[in-house]
């Protein structure tokens, strides 16, 4: 067991036992930073894990010694089986979460507290209907915002991911920290991030010093704290001294968090990514489906992980098209 163990940690020590498994490709919203506006093409079924496959591969990750997974996509709840694939998962011992647009998640809720899910992230850019529609090309605000109350209301540890991009929603930035003052939400503001086919140019991006900024320039430097982030939190977490939620950045861009990285991603189709900007994948389905053994290639995709978003370790390799442009679209990766 122990060299099994051992098949998750790579060659700078760390230790990757939190996996995301994306259920699809498909999404009902087409946010312009993850998804054209076309859609993406759609492929066959067969291409795409099903619910006993995810499951199998689930259960070697456990075994190897994964303690967390995440579900996402694309949209995890479009997906037909998705309660099926919940309620698998959670007969395995790790902590479950799910990541999600929350359009759908009404109508899981019961499962979701059954199988012992305690923690939801939700997207939401915007706290204007019109807005969310602009950055979403469709109109669900109300429905996403009565379901965040939902899940509030049914005890759910609720975190609010938030994209950022000039002109488009940072001015609504202390209007998303003054909600985390009276609600017990976690707002996650994120730096853009390059990805085939979003037009991604920095631009467009606010870092993690401009919202620490305006947060200062409008609350004061003591009117919110710094609180502890936990092992392999990706966010830099804070709290207005008066607030009953909190909210935290995401800042993969302007101060990558690599080194305390434990994330490994399973695509939709099977693929196993060791980063969320590799373009280079090891394919488990397939090999699954011819019965050959898995390891081999978890451990090599492991042992291959680059110390910095997959090798781009200064702002210039990232800022490249031509690097974006070897990856997928966000929506087939599973963020
Ligand atoms: N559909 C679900 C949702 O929206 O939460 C799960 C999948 S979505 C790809 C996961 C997360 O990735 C969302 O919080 C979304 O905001 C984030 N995301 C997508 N594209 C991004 C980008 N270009 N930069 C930063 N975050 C991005
Ligand atoms: Fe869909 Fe989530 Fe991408 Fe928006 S961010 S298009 S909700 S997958």
């Amino acid at each position: 067991m122990s060299t099994e163990t051992n098949i998750l940690v790579d060659q700078f020590g760390r230790k990757h036992d939190y996996l995301r498994i994306s259920l699809t490709e498909r999404c009902n919203l087409r946010c312009t930073y993850c998804m054209p506006a076309e859609g993406i093409a759609l492929r066959p079924r067969e291409q795409f894990m099903r619910t006993e496959e995810i499951f199998s591969i689930a259960q070697t990750f456990v075994k190897l010694g994964v303690k967390k997974i995440r579900l996402t996509g694309g949209e995890p709840f479009v997906r037909k089986d998705a309660g099926a694939v919940i309620e698998m998962l959670s007969t395995l011992p790790i902590e479950l979460s799910i990541s999600t647009n929350g359009i759908l998640i009404d109508q899981h809720i019961e499962r979701l507290k059954a199988c012992g899910v305690k923690s939801v992230n939700v997207s939401l850019d915007s706290l204007k209907q019109g807005r969310m529609l602009a950055i979403t090309r469709r109109d669900y605000f109300e429905r996403i915002m009565r379901n965040i109350q939902l899940l509030l209301d049914e005890g759910f540890d609720v975190k609010i991911n938030c994209v950022v991009t000039k002109g488009v929603n940072d001015d609504e930035v202390i209007d998303f920290i003054e909600w985390t003052k009276e609600a017990p939400v976690h707002v996650r503001f994120i730096e853009f991030m390059p990805f085939d086919g979003n037009e991604w140019d920095w631009s467009k991006g606010v870092s993690l010093d401009e919202i620490l900024k305006r947060t200062s320039a409008h609350f004061g430097p003591f009117g919110f704290e710094r609180i502890e982030d936990r092992p392999n939190d990706t966010s830099k977490n804070y709290r207005l001294t008066d607030g009953k939620g909190t909210f935290a950045i995401i800042s993969t861009v302007t101060n990558p968090f690599c080194d305390s990285c434990n994330r490994i991603r399973l695509t939709a189709d099977g693929k196993l990514k060791n980063c969320l900007f590799s373009n280079s994948e090891s394919d488990l389905l397939s090999a699954m489906r011819k019965g050959e053994d898995i390891l081999p290639l978890i451990q090599s995709s492991i042992q291959n992980k680059k110390a910095v978003r997959s090798g781009m370790e200064s702002f210039d390799d990232f800022a490249n098209p031509e690097e974006h442009g070897k990856n997928r679209k966000m929506v087939s990766i599973g963020g």
